[in-house]
Formats: structure tokens, sequence, C-alpha cells
């Protein structure tokens, strides 16, 4: 089965929604129907900046698809300054990040939660950009696999085959984000893979060679092409580098 390549950028907490008009603006003279042809391209921008995004790409029939970094495990209700996925759905987001490690890390998601997150995305017809990978002293202590297979158990507990065929992984070593040490395309190629043989566990073949998996990390025009050669991987989620539109382009254009 061939699967398109992805390729997303994560703002993570940058840009305010007029940088963000402007990011998008460039990134779509940038990028040419022949790019889009070969990849999806996503930006993931801050809350804030969604409907600006979405006025732009609507208004402008823009083949840029956008989503959020995050989302609540609820639809609704008390829950003070979250965002539910109907939100979002509504602000047309096509994706969601969850378990990114800064959420993991800094605001104590664990598998539960991202478990949560995943249904709700589901619920509300997102397509959840699931984040999975090890720190330094797992790596160090060659326990890469099994503590990212790990976490792919978790967040896809009640998860039934048809949700799961259209899930997009995300392996992102945490030594790599945001550090300038990409994952070499055998390390990268090494989880991803084994991320893969799970689904087929877990589900069976066809899930598993439906699925887009990509790699974060680091990722810059300039590592991009062997990262991507690897057969189970088929795309990127790119922090840094994405605010950049003119090398995020040429991120998207990997092959070249
Ligand atoms: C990320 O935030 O998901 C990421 C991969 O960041 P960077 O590309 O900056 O390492």
């Amino acid at each position: 089965m061939s699967r398109k390549p992805l390729i997303a950028g994560n703002w993570k907490m940058n840009l305010n929604h007029l940088e963000a008009i402007a990011t998008v603006q460039k990134l779509a003279f940038a990028l040419n129907d022949k790019d889009f042809d070969r990849a999806e391209v996503a930006v993931l921008p801050p809350y804030t900046d969604l409907r600006s995004v979405q006025t732009l790409v609507d208004g402008d029939k823009l083949r840029i698809v956008y989503g959020a970094q995050d989302l609540s495990q609820h639809d609704g209700g008390a829950y003070t300054g979250e965002i539910s996925g109907a939100m979002l759905a509504k602000l047309g987001c096509t994706f969601v990040t969850i378990g990114h490690s800064e959420r993991r890390q800094y605001h104590g998601e664990d598998d539960p939660v991202v478990n949560a997150k995943v249904l709700a995305a589901y619920r509300h017809s997102l397509t959840p950009i699931l984040c999975v990978g090890e720190g330094l002293p797992v790596r160090q202590a060659g326990g890469q696999v099994a503590y990212s297979v790990s976490q792919l158990d978790g967040a896809l507990n009640k998860v039934t085959a048809e949700q799961a065929s259209s899930i997009v992984l995300a392996y992102e070593p945490v030594w790599a984000i945001g550090t300038g040490e990409v994952a070499t395309p055998d390390d990268a190629q090494e989880v991803c893979g084994a991320l893969r043989a799970r689904l087929a566990e877990l589900y069976d073949g066809e899930v598993a060679a439906a699925v887009r998996i990509l790699y974060g990390g680091s990722v810059k025009s300039d590592n991009i092409s062997g990262i991507m050669a690897q057969p189970d991987v088929d795309g990127a989620l790119v922090g840094g580098a994405s605010l950049d539109p003119g090398e995020f382009a040429k991120i998207c254009r990997f092959s070249e």
C-alpha cells in the first residue's frame, strides 16, 4: 500500500495570528502543485492562530491543511482553559497532536491521559498525530523500542482497527527534539519499523500498512532525505525549522 508522505510543522508556542498569516502565505508561495501531489503539508499553530489560518486557507483555497497541538480529553463543560475536539473540528482542523513529549514532561500527561485524548479526537473526526519516543537515559540503555512500543500500547486502548488505520504516529526521541542532534536514518527506521510491527500485532497487517509514521527531532532540509528514504518512515514532524517557510518548504521537497 502506498502511503502519501506527511510533513507537519509544529509551531509550538510561537507566532501570533498576524505572524501566522504571513508564515502560511510565504509557505503557500514557496510550494507548488507538484509538491502537494507528492506530500501532504500541514501546519500546527497555537490555538489563537487557528481562525486566521482557516480564513486564509479557505479564502485562497490553499492545499495546506492544519491542526492543533493538543486538545482536551473532555467534550465540553467546566474545564477552564481547555479546548475541545468539537471546537477544533468546527475550525476546520484535520489533525491534532497528542502526547508530544513537551506535554508529557511539562503537563504530566501519562499514557491514560494520552489515550483519553486519542479517543476524544476520534469522537470529533480529528486525526491524531500520536507522539512517542524515549529520553536519553532509555536510549543509552538500549530501551528505545520497548519504551516507544509501550507508549503506543498505552495510547491505543479501546481504539478500534478502523480508527487505528487513520492514525498518524510520530516517533520523536526526546533527546533529538530542539537539540540539533538528529537521529540517524537507521535509528529512525529501527523504532518506526517496530511501531508498524506492533500495529500488525495489535490489529492486522492492513492497519499496519495503512498508518503513516513520521520521524521528528531536529529535522532540517539537509538531513531529511536520508530519513525519508527509510521504508517505515512516511514523513516528518518538524518543530523549529517549520517556523521558517523557506526552510520548511525545502523539507516538504525532501527528495530533491
Ligand atoms: C517537535 O517539536 O515536535 C520537534 C520535532 O521539534 P524540533 O524539530 O525543533 O526538534
